[in-house]
């Protein structure tokens, strides 16, 4: 610390003739203020010569100061030089809210003369007047005996009501004067000041938030009153509260998601980490699940986003009663919610658990007239004492909601390691497909369809074939699916579009008799607002005639939205394309909605013709689809036909075509002529 870097740092004219100094120093050793003999004369007087001393950092003056500052007690000290008049020094700390000192009054004055004392206070308070804080005195019964300037001006109060008598606890509100009283004894035991915040009221009544720093006044060793300070600390509670406010805020906006005020990703990640290590602790297990609603989209979709957003405010408080108060229920993200919930004890509390939750939903919700039906499905995974951490433990989850998602038979599943590594089966799979697409990796098979009575090829099925990385054929149920979960379908399905339409063009183009060819399409593609004029597209593109192109969908593929479906498929059976519902019988299949579908075809799922005949309930099953799909006007087909009694069996139910190794397995383009030239004859 330099206490003061020259002269010039503080103007001369500042102080007054006379015999001693009163000097106000910052902690970076700079005069706030000061008073005394500083005149162009004076610089030969002792206590100048002290103040100037200050610069020597090994000098007395200096190290008072330095101790003051760092004690933050009053220190006194009497210099004796060879040459010089005794000199006193007393420093008198001032601090700041954390009670580190900011600013010590250092006063300077001969030490022998009579009077001194009197001398320097009088100096001080010039010193003080001269303070942008308000500086009192007290007596021993608390009344005040010197305010400077600022305090009185604070406190609207004048010299002549100083003179008749104020009591510091009339500058504090009434509620605060008891502690006051507390204050003020202890700083009269103490060396030390003592402070605390106060409200104080000015005599008009306005109040304000003060912070008072008391300190006992002595004379040798008795006390004699306190020495206080007092900061108008409002404006800074009020920054604090507004700071403490936006904080608040921002920690809610961090935290919780603002639609249903449950706690978003960040917090549930946060407490899932902090319920793991109790659950280690504790050596007991914890599960934590995800919940996802079914076809949420479609509500959002059909009733507006108003309505979905109430659909997941009324879900969330239904979960929230079904937890408990020390478990974390969050919303992760759009329709997904996750809970983490500690001391599971066996995997069947799990069933129990998805089952409560499952049952969230058993009531149906009434929003704006609308009754809307909900299901969801779960994923769920039970920490044991392994060491995952949260964002695992959430992984797990997940994959076991996918799984949950494909299941036809339960709403949830529990995460195992066979997940795990279907999982990492399929990460190297999408990577695969990717550069499979690029390099034009993904070909066709084709497979004919018989008509029944006449035995001619009346249609053809594109299939497609990959050849994996290793050069092992993958089989399209697990491409596809892959292909449809990561999005790639879109491309993989104009692929298929695209080579079946224009092979079909070249068979004909080869004077082969026209067939249609029938393409599979998924729920991604189908659902894709431009699949229409994609498939327009393609047969502009092709060339191929409208009429040779029947497209394969699947229950799934219409459930989602059944209007929006109807609309796609009657723009396409406009242009000639007609439609065939694939795998018949294996989906949630509803009367209501087939006799709405544009369909010009049913194709009986395999699972079904397998053991017939033979199996009484197929039988029975596949009886009453050709039935009911004569009545709906539907052509039937019949898929996986590979044997003559399978054959001879449909063939006496009337069954219109059939499709299966029987009459050949898919085969690549160039083997179909043969067949079609074969079967016409
Ligand atoms: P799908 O559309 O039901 O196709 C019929 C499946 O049954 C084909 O399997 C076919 O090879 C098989 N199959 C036909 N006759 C018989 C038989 O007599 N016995 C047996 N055991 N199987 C028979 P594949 O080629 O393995 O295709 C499986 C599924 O993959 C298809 O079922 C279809 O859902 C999907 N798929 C294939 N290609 C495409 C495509 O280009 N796009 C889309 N979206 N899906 C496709
Ligand atoms: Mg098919
Ligand atoms: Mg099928």
């Amino acid at each position: 610390m330099s206490i003061i870097s020259g002269s010039d740092c503080f103007s001369k004219a500042t102080f007054d003739c006379g015999e001693g100094i009163c000097v106000l120093i910052d902690a970076d050793g700079r005069l706030v203020a000061g008073s005394g003999p500083m005149s162009q004369e004076s610089w030969e007087h002792p206590p100048c010569k002290s103040l100037f001393r200050l610069h020597d950092r090994c000098s007395d003056e200096h190290c008072l100061i330095r101790r003051a500052f760092a004690s933050g007690v009053p220190v006194e000290n009497t210099i004796i030089r060879p040459e010089e008049d005794p000199m006193t020094l007393r420093v008198l700390p001032f601090y700041d809210r954390q009670g580190r000192t900011t600013l010590v009054l250092l006063q300077i004055g001969p030490a022998a003369r009579q009077g001194h004392g009197d001398y320097i206070e009088r100096c001080a308070e010039k010193a003080f007047d001269s303070l942008p804080q308000t500086v009192f005195e007290t007596d021993l019964q608390g009344r005040i005996t010197y305010a400077n300037r600022h305090s009185l001006e604070k406190f609207e109060y004048t010299e002549t009501d100083l003179a008749t008598g104020i009591q510091i606890r009339d500058v504090v509100c009434e509620s605060e004067r008891d502690r006051l009283q507390q204050l003020f004894s202890l700083a009269l035991k103490s060396d030390k000041a003592i402070s605390a915040e106060f409200r104080a009221k000015a005599r008009s009544g306005t109040t304000f938030y003060a912070l008072v720093y008391a300190i006992a006044l002595k004379e040798g060793d008795r006390v004699t009153g306190l020495r206080g300070m007092l900061m108008d600390i409002s404006r800074q509670k009020a920054t604090e509260k507004a700071l403490r406010d936006s904080e608040q805020r921002y920690q809610h906006a961090a935290y919780y998601d603002p639609l249903t005020q449950l706690p978003n990703r960040v917090l549930f990640m946060k407490r899932l980490e902090q319920s793991l290590e109790r659950a280690a602790a504790r050596r007991l297990p914890l599960a934590v699940l995800i919940l996802d609603l079914d076809r949420f989209k479609r509500i959002n979709a059909s009733l507006g986003n108003e309505c979905g957003d109430q659909v997941l405010i009324l879900i969330s408080r239904r979960l929230e009663l079904l937890v408990r108060r020390h478990d974390t229920l969050a919303r992760l993200n759009g329709d997904e919610f996750a809970l983490v919930y500690a001391d599971t004890a066996e995997a069947n509390t799990v069933d129990l658990l998805a089952r409560r939750l499952y049952d969230a939903f058993a009531e149906p919700l009434l929003i704006a007239r609308h009754t809307v039906y909900l299901t969801a499905c779960i994923g769920i995974t039970v920490w044991q004492k392994d060491a995952a951490n949260g964002e695992t433990l959430l992984r797990q989850a997940a994959i076991a909601l996918n799984e949950a998602k494909t299941r036809q038979d339960k709403y949830y599943a529990v995460f195992d390691q066979e997940m795990q590594t279907r999982r990492e089966t399929t990460f190297l799979l999408e990577k695969q497909i990717r550069e499979a697409l690029q390099q034009n990796c993904f070909y066709l098979h084709y497979q004919p369809q018989i008509d029944l009575t006449s035995g001619i090829v009346i249609g053809i099925e594109a299939l497609a074939r990959w050849n994996g990385p290793e050069g092992r054929q993958i089989p399209p149920d697990v491409f596809i699916r892959v292909a449809e979960e990561t999005g790639q379908i879109h491309a993989l399905g104009a692929f298929v579009l695209q080579e079946a339409c224009a092979q079909n063009l070249r068979w004909q183009q080869q004077g082969l008799p026209p067939i249609r060819v029938s393409v599979n399409i998924s729920a991604g593609q189908f659902s894709q607002r431009d699949f229409v004029d994609n498939v327009l597209q393609t047969l502009d593109d092709t060339g191929l005639d409208p009429q040779w192109l029947e497209l394969e969908i699947t229950e799934s593929v219409v459930m989602d939205n059944i209007q929006a479906a109807i609309t796609t498929m009657l723009k396409l059976k406009d242009m000639g394309i007609c439609f065939s519902l694939d795998d018949f019988g294996t989906g949630h299949s509803s009367l209501n909605y087939l006799r709405q579908l544009p369909l010009a075809k049913l194709k009986i799922d395999r699972s079904f013709i397998q053991d017939i005949p033979g199996n009484r309930d197929n039988e029975k099953l596949v009886f009453s689809i050709l039935t009911l799909a004569r009545s709906f006007n539907l052509q039937t087909v019949a898929e996986g036909i590979e044997t003559r009694d399978q054959m001879e069996f449909l063939q006496q139910l009337e069954c219109d075509i059939i499709q299966g190794y029987l009459v050949s397995k898919p085969v690549p383009a160039e083997a179909i002529p043969a067949l079609l030239r074969e079967s016409n004859g």
